[in-house]
């Protein structure tokens, strides 16, 4: 008899075949069955067998079956009929579970056909393994509800939300879409909203409006990025404005040097600093555009908002006609939003989170190809390794002091407390902060999901 390759105690293995792709193993459950499994009498009386094949994880690079002779009963009582059941085999599927297990985890970082080309089964197959596990995640994963929360666009095939914890730097969550219903419900099902403190977005009223309907305590601030970026972007319209009138070569040269004129001013090195000091020269729209732009980045070094008012007052003053429209959606945006744009000055969003967040966007786009957005969604939220844990310790509890009158007596105990562990009432307890922002863009960087 063939040594039991299967590694699956209750089975025992009577014969092995393999080819250049597969393996064909014929194996019968060890124990036979007691008792009916119908109505518990006991020693049913054998009643045939019928050969069943069962799935298993590939081996050697080769796909198993096993072929499971299972024996067949005829109860001596009630008289049914039933067949053995199959211990490690998946309930709904003639799968072994581990085959399950693994392809389900699998099923997160690569693509469905890749497995099913493994495995020897259907992309059909692999997807409904997909959606059990799935859903078996969101029964037993719970991230702790962000008190800073950010809500953030995504490219995902289409345009996504983002729901980030920006203390932690994690994502907790993806949504379907940037509807106003689809973060309502979204927030409706959240455990804990009421410990929200901040929400920072961009500038987008159905955020803004499903924030303020299911979040009314809650401080909404737009992320000074959002609004930084219609600054370049208006810096940049003045620079294509330009292509027309130029020679291709001088188009490209323009097109080249862009970097340049999006860096700070503060952040150019000396060779940077000719270039543009010759392209302002020499394009007087692009070199008002650009002052323009430096300047509005100069608004957010305010120490306070009262600061940050009066120096947008002073720089709206100096957009010039000969660029207005340019910066028209900039002062529209800033009027239209002012004050969320002005809460960050009381509650600034650290840089290095919309810096990481901005960095694993990049990436996403990347992975949209050949995924559905569940398994997109899953890759992000559920991949192992990106979990971002603390253990909470139960709070220290002093030992209780024996009594004075029975101290003597309690002498004679202290040996033996002393030597068991003093058990504190709560047990520690473990958060999950959601999937590490940075983790998340090295593991797609890496190709790992
Ligand atoms: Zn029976």
């Amino acid at each position: 008899m063939p040594a039991n390759i299967l590694n699956l105690p209750f089975y025992a293995v009577t014969a092995l075949q393999e080819n250049d792709h597969d393996y064909h193993i014929d194996a019968g459950v060890r124990q036979a069955v007691t008792h009916c499994i119908h109505c518990k009498a006991s020693n049913p009386q054998g009643f045939g067998r019928r050969e069943q094949m069962v799935k298993d994880l590939p081996m050697h690079g080769k796909r198993v079956g096993i072929y499971v002779n299972t024996r067949r009963y005829r109860c001596r009582e009630c008289a049914k009929t039933f067949y053995e059941p199959l211990p490690d085999t998946d309930e709904k599927r003639a799968m072994t579970t581990r085959l399950v297990a693994w392809m389900g985890k699998q099923a997160v970082r690569r693509t469905f056909a890749s497995i099913a080309d493994e495995v020897g089964c259907t992309e059909f197959t692999v997807r409904a393994v997909f959606s059990d596990y799935v859903n078996q995640l969101e029964r037993t994963i719970r991230f702790e509800t962000p008190k800073w929360m950010g809500i953030d666009e995504i490219h995902l095939i289409k345009p996504r939300g983002v729901i980030t914890n920006i203390q932690n730097n994690t994502v907790v969550e993806l949504l379907h879409n940037r509807n106003k219903e689809t973060v309502i419900k979204y927030l409706a099902g959240l455990q804990g909203k009421e410990a929200i403190q901040y929400v920072a977005m961009d500038m987008w009223q159905p955020y803004k409006d499903a924030i303020e309907l299911m979040l009314p305590k809650a401080k909404i601030i737009i992320d000074k990025f959002h609004v930084v970026k219609m600054a370049n972007e208006a810096m940049e319209r003045v620079r294509k404005s330009y292509r027309e009138s130029l020679t291709p070569k001088q188009r490209r040269g323009l097109m080249h040097d862009r970097f340049v004129m999006l860096k700070r001013e503060h952040d150019l090195n000396d060779e940077e600093a000719l270039k543009l000091s010759g392209w302002l020269k020499n394009y007087p729209e692009l070199g008002m555009a650009y002052r323009l732009k430096e300047d509005f980045f100069k608004i957010y070094d305010a120490k306070t908002k009262e600061e940050a008012l009066r120096r947008f007052a002073a720089w709206e003053i100096a957009v010039m006609p000969d660029v207005r429209d340019t910066f028209h959606d900039l002062i529209r945006a800033w009027r239209n939003w002012q004050p969320y744009i002005l809460a960050y000055f009381d509650h600034p969003v650290t840089n290095a989170y919309t810096e990481s967040l901005n960095n694993l966007i990049r990436v996403m786009n990347r992975l949209g190809r050949g995924y559905s957005f569940e398994a997109l969604r899953a890759k992000i939220l559920f991949s192992e390794g990106a979990f971002k844990k603390q253990t909470i310790r139960p709070k220290f509890e002093r030992r209780r002091e024996p009594e004075r009158a029975t101290r003597d007596f309690a002498m004679a105990y202290m040996c033996l407390e002393r030597a068991m562990p003093h058990q504190p009432a709560e047990p520690a307890r473990e958060i999950n902060y959601g999937a590490d922002i940075s983790t998340l863009t090295r593991l797609i960087e890496a190709g790992e999901i």
